[in-house]
């Protein structure tokens, strides 16, 4: 690959340099889901969807994922993100890179190491189901009651006179338990 040694003679070793990409915004947003769901179960290996970037580029500059531009969509949505260099060896990778494909180059990186990622999760997840799950606690059972009005509480609608569905196991603890209408329980 040419090096442009001119850019990467600019780069500033004494502070982090943040670069603004136009990206995939579908792909931005697949990516802050699988964000999301790790935090959900406290797994905080990546902050942000900016370290999750960077950490991408990383892996393609190790080899360690494989990227395809011509599967790229280049008239998708976009969305800017900003991502800050900490790393001067990273920067100046990426300033190394062809300059009509860096961002091609940073979209699809982001790509294959979510699908990596992804991939890695549901090995571990493998491996969760090997240890003998505890025994299930009883699984409650939604029961019909006539209730004068309630708001559902799956898709919001408020119903007057109509069926509500709830796991509560009697009328007195209704209250305590989620109501749904007959449409969000079929
Ligand atoms: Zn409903």
């Amino acid at each position: 690959m040419r090096k442009i040694k001119s850019q990467i003679k600019s780069v500033k070793t004494s502070r982090a340099t943040k670069i603004t990409f136009a990206l995939n915004a579908d792909l931005c947003q697949q990516a802050e889901n699988i964000l999301e769901s790790q935090w959900t179960q406290f797994d905080y290996t990546y902050k942000s969807l900016s370290e999750l970037i960077r950490r991408s580029l990383e892996a393609y500059q190790e080899g360690e994922i494989e990227i395809n531009l011509n599967e790229r969509d280049k008239h998708a949505p976009k969305r800017e993100v900003s991502v800050r260099f900490f790393n001067t060896d990273l920067l100046n990778y990426y300033y190394s890179l062809p300059y009509s494909q860096r961002t091609a180059i940073i979209e699809e990186s982001l790509r294959e190491y979510l699908n990596k990622i992804s991939l890695e999760s549901k090995e571990l997840e493998k491996y969760r189901k090997i240890i003998p799950a505890k025994p299930k606690k009883p699984q409650l059972k939604l029961s019909p009651y006539r209730l004068e009005g309630f708001e559902c509480d799956r898709c919001g609608d408020k119903c007057y006179d109509e069926t509500a569905y709830s796991y509560a196991p009697s009328m007195s603890e209704i209250n305590n338990y989620q109501t749904y209408c007959s449409n969000c329980v079929k």
